[in-house]
């Protein structure tokens, strides 16, 4: 019998994640749609060929090159070697430090391909970034040349739907079903996985951030019907699925231009539909969105429907008054500091895992426009600000300014670098530790950790959610998989503490 194969190389874009645990929408819908045209197929990650190529755990560390292997593991070589289509899909926007995951290389995957899969055997590439027409030629030029049949950008089902023109743009109606059928592939996945959910695509500011990619692909606001993503979650639920992320939008409170009872109907639908779901969180939010009367309705709405842990995450990106304005950033900086402390009225409160409901995230860019020797001056003054505020901020995330066409195609000096890393570092001994030490406090219980990575001998546990923070079990081998509960006995700095299990 004839049969197609799906192999995620994983996919980390702005607004979306597809690395372990998280499993993106592009390889997902592409079961869906397959599972939809009556195609079998079989689902592959990359750490499965990697597996199969030989690869093994160390003695006091997993291999996060091969930790995140499909039910399929065992039988890669058969299943490449008969394969009729081979789907690829890959597209990292940072190249990041994963936890227990490892994105590939175009040349570690034209290595695989070669040694499982025949020549002649169809291979696509569907690469999730692309903005414009000139990345989308700038990537193409990186694609190992007579490895793909086809290169292929936008929303991987509109290919399967034979569009040719609008490849980017949403088929909502289609996608429906595609998106319900696509539980089917969570048969083929035996460790657990956050599901990211789509609600949106476009941005509702016009003109946008200069620098954004969304904005480069300029799609209008579009959104889906809240029954078509109930429909979709529900299947997945009755297929499995515990844990889920409504993160692929660039604004979760632009849903349907922040109409507050359709997104209380929304997540109402949800828990009716799915009543022991174990993660319900959201991602990317506009501060813009935030400080407003439909804004703080939104935010009391979130932080009642979702669990603990949740973050709004804000592209602050700079405090600099000079930047906002040369980069059209979202929001005024009152904006940005009255949103916070919205966010803290309504989801300060811990919740029964240990953390509190919802807290904002920030993020910082390194490079952008306008930037000049105050930059950093004003960033620190305003993270001191939020710091004396008696306001929580979950998590900061500090990068540099990275190309459209994804970080490998950024040109930094090493003065740049050198100034990067000082922004890094000070801004993490200045607020990161500080409020880490703030939201995670000596002491704390944590519950609902999953045993996700052992490395030099110690084992790292991560919550089932959004950006959460890593706690570290020193000098023990924890289960795979396993959840524990924790007492928070130290920290080691961004994003890491140290933990004594309970
Ligand atoms: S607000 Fe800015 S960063 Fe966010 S999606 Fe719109 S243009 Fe992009």
């Amino acid at each position: 019998m004839s049969y197609a194969v799906i192999i995620d190389c994983y996919t980390d874009e702005p607004s979306g994640l597809g690395v372990p645990p998280y499993l993106s929408v592009h390889s997902r819908y592409i079961a869906g749609v397959l599972k939809n045209q009556n195609i079998k197929y079989y689902y592959l990650t990359i750490d499965d060929l990697r597996y199969a190529n030989g690869e093994d755990h160390f003695d006091n560390s997993y291999n996060k090159r091969i930790i995140n292997k499909t039910k399929n593991a065992n039988n890669v070589v058969n299943i490449l070697k008969n394969a009729i289509n081979i789907y690829v899909v890959m597209g990292c926007f940072v190249k990041y430090e994963y936890v227990s995951a490892e994105p590939p290389t175009f040349a570690e995957v034209e290595n695989l391909l070669n040694i499982f899969c025949s020549k002649k055997t169809n291979k696509l590439l569907f690469y999730s970034l692309g903005g414009s027409e000139l990345t989308r030629e700038n990537i193409k030029r990186t694609v190992p040349s007579d490895l793909f049949n086809e290169t292929i950008f936008g929303n991987t089902y509109n290919y399967f739907l034979g569009e040719t023109i609008h490849k980017f743009k949403p088929n909502y109606d289609k996608l429906r079903q595609i998106a319900i059928d696509s539980s089917s592939v969570l048969q083929q996945i035996d460790r657990p996985v956050i599901i990211e959910i789509e609600t949106a695509t476009g941005c509702n500011r016009n003109p946008g951030c200069t620098f954004c990619i969304e904005g480069m692909r300029g799609l209008p606001l579009q959104f889906r019907e809240k029954e078509d993503i109930i429909d979709e979650i529900k299947s997945l639920y009755d297929s499995g699925a515990s844990y889920f992320r409504l993160g692929r939008q660039p604004n979760f409170y632009a849903y349907k231009n922040c109409d507050t009872k359709e997104i209380e109907a929304l997540f109402k639908g949800i828990w009716s539909a799915c009543p022991n779901i174990k993660t319900l969180h959201i991602d990317n939010v506009s501060p813009h969105n935030v400080n407003t009367y439909e804004g703080e309705k939104i935010t009391k709405i979130v932080a009642k429907y979702t669990t603990s842990g949740n973050i709004t995450p804000f592209g602050i990106e700079s405090f600099d008054p000079i930047v906002r304005e040369k980069c059209n950033l979202n929001g005024s900086l009152e904006d940005i500091h009255k949103s916070i402390t919205i966010i803290n009225k309504y989801g300060k409160g811990r919740g029964q895992n240990g953390l509190p409901k919802l807290l904002p995230g920030i993020n910082i860019i390194y490079g952008l426009d306008g930037q000049n020797e105050n930059t950093l001056k004003h960033n620190l003054e305003n993270l001191k600000k939020i710091l004396n505020s008696g306001n929580l901020v979950r998590r900061v995330f500090v990068r540099k300014l990275t190309s459209p066409y994804g970080e490998q195609f950024d040109n930094y000096n090493d003065e740049d670098l050198k100034e990067f890393n000082t922004w890094s570092k000070t801004i993490e001994k200045d607020f990161i530790v500080p409020m880490l030490k703030k939201v995670f406090p000596i002491g704390l219980e944590i519950s609902d950790l999953r045993m996700e990575m052992y490395k030099d001998g110690n084992s790292i546990l991560r919550q089932m959610g959004t950006c959460p923070v890593r706690v570290v079990i020193l000098n023990k081998k924890l289960k795979l998989d396993e959840f524990y509960k924790v007492k928070v006995v130290g920290y080691i700095g961004n994003r890491t503490i140290i933990g004594d299990i309970i």
